[in-house]
């Protein structure tokens, strides 16, 4: 009796326990489908990055001497529907029993439970066996609590893991070296180059090209560059080690202009399409530190540790302690639509440009220009959530609704009213000119906040504050923001600044 196993395109763990054994009587099924390339709209490198690793890892398991189906997007029986696809498949195998991972998306959730329901042979879920905790735990850790603190979760997750530890206290004295990090990159020569793999890709292009996927931003045919295989992307995780671990948690916040991936280890597709473990990456980066403390301090590990363990594994709980309603919270009300230029980068504002340019030609950027360029900009401008979360999702390799949309609708929009952070994370010009080169070279003057070329920020930050007054007044954590406002000289002049950029929003 046969059994039929489905493996979705961000379950590429080749070390599950589904693999520990070759059953001549179990199938694994992979499918490229346009349920999967149409329900955002991807960026081009994503939909690559996807195919090709799901390709290579069915090439992994057939290797190994598992048996294999697999539907290429433009194969004859692809009905590029999960459940079309899976009845089709169960039929031509006569498979007794269905088998899945449990998904991360809520969606697929909710789709495979379906199936399930409507087979009429058995059907059975089973762990992923990635992530360090079960998609409970951040839920009942919390319970009864309005704001989840990321802080306590990570102390948890430490302990838990046995991560930088000394018994139950942490190895070098402090939980968090937070106050170490956060730097301007000064010295540009302190830069090393990303490490690079490239392939050609033109097989996929074309394929897109042919089915007609309607995608967003560039690729280099010949030069893509991501990891697409665990070989691939345990080799990033080395060279970040080995180069960009020593000044991680310095510059991990800092922006330039003549580099995109600065010392950010680029394994978020890696981990998300589950090629490497959390808790692999983070004992390698743990241990290597161990060999080298003369030269790599505390404060990068522990910064790099903190992102992964805490940030990325509290966003995914946080996702299943608040879906499907966190996917309508809209706490500020805001309406807006996103402004073209988000899809073309064509905005005087250098610090957008940069930040929009980069994520079209990379399908990335890191953290603090989501956060605090694109992000904010789009919480000041008062952008529909939906709107943002649409873009988010679609245009990085590693979105995944389960972590694009805690991170954009909680951490970066507050549309979740202070569930992941405890207030707006919004800035003017003056934060991004001190992490950054932007501002420098841009067309707007960044100590200028109404008049000839003011900068949009300077304005819109008090708009924001202004407009929520309602909503944010009351908040311990906003303090000073509204006696300032209230004491401001030239307040009306700034308001009004920014209604007019508002008015004219597709034309900054
Ligand atoms: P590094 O800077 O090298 O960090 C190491 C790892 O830490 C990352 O690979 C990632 O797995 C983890 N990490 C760091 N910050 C976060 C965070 N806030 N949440 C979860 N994991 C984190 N990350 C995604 O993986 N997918 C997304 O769709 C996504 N959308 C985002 C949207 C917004 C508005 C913001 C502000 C952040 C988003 N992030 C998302 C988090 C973060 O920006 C990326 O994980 C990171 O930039 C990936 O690059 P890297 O691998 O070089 O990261
Ligand atoms: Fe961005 Fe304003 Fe600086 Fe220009 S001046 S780069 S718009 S923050």
């Amino acid at each position: 009796a046969k059994t039929l196993r489905l493996v979705l395109g961000d379950q590429l763990n080749s070390n599950h326990s589904w693999y520990k054994n070759i059953d001549p009587e179990v199938v694994y099924l992979m499918m490229e489908m346009r349920q999967e390339t149409d329900y955002v709209r991807h960026h081009v490198q994503k939909v690559i990055g996807f195919f090709m690793s799901m390709r290579n890892f069915a090439g992994l398991l057939e290797s190994k001497g598992h048996q294999v189906i697999y539907f290429k997007l433009d194969d004859r029986q692809n009905t590029q529907k999960l459940d079309a696809n899976i009845d089709q498949v169960i039929l031509s195998i006569s498979a007794s029993s269905f088998e899945y991972q449990l998904p991360d998306e809520y969606r697929l959730d909710v789709q495979l439970r379906e199936i399930s329901d409507k087979l009429d042979i058995p059907s059975q879920a089973v762990e992923s066996e990635h992530f360090l905790t079960e998609r409970g735990f951040l839920a009942d850790f919390f319970k009864g609590k309005k704001t989840y603190l990321m802080e306590s979760f990570y102390r948890e997750m430490r302990k838990k893991n046995n991560i930088l530890m000394d018994g139950n206290e942490p190895m070098t004295g402090k939980w968090n070296y937070d106050h170490d990090n956060r730097n301007k990159l000064k010295d540009p020569l302190l830069l090393k180059k990303a490490k690079v793999n490239p392939k050609n890709v033109s097989e996929f292009t074309e394929l897109l090209e042919k089915m007609e996927v309607k995608t967003i931003g560039n690729v280099d045919s010949e030069n893509f560059n991501w990891p697409t295989s665990r070989e691939e992307s345990l080799d990033v995780l080395d060279y970040f080690c080995e180069n960009l671990l020593p000044r991680f948690g310095e510059y991990q916040d800092a922006m330039y202009s003549g580099d995109v991936f600065l010392f950010h280890s680029r394994l978020s597709f890696s981990m998300n399409t589950k090629m490497v473990s959390p808790l692999e990456v983070v004992e390698t980066v743990e241990k290597y530190w161990l060999g080298h403390q003369d030269s790599i301090s505390i404060a990068q590990t522990e910064g790099f540790i903190r992102q992964i363990i805490g940030w990325r594994e509290y966003m995914r709980g946080v996702y299943w302690a608040k879906m499907p309603e966190f996917a309508q919270l809209n706490f500020l009300g805001q309406d807006r639509k996103l402004p073209d230029y988000f899809w073309t980068g064509k905005t005087k504002m250098n610090c957008m440009r940069q930040a929009i340019t980069q994520s079209l030609d990379h399908a990335y950027a890191h953290h603090i220009q989501r956060l605090m360029v694109t992000g904010n900009f789009a919480l000041l401008a008062g952008i529909d959530p939906d709107e943002v979360d649409q873009w988010y999702l679609g245009i990085y390799i590693d979105a995944i609704e389960w972590v694009e949309i805690t991170n954009t609708r909680g951490m970066s929009q507050f549309a979740d009213g202070g569930i992941v952070g405890t207030k707006p994370y919004v800035s003017s010009a003056n934060y991004i000119d001190k992490m950054s080169d932007y501002c420098g070279s841009c067309f707007y003057k960044k100590s200028v906040k109404h008049g000839e070329k003011a900068c949009p920020f300077n304005s819109l930050y008090w708009h924001f504050y202004e407009r929520n007054r309602e909503k944010l007044s009351k908040n311990p954590r906003i303090g000073m923001v509204y006696p300032t406002l209230g004491k401001m000289k030239e307040k009306d002049e700034i308001l009004a600044q920014a209604d007019y950029y508002l008015k004219n929003i597709e034309n900054l």
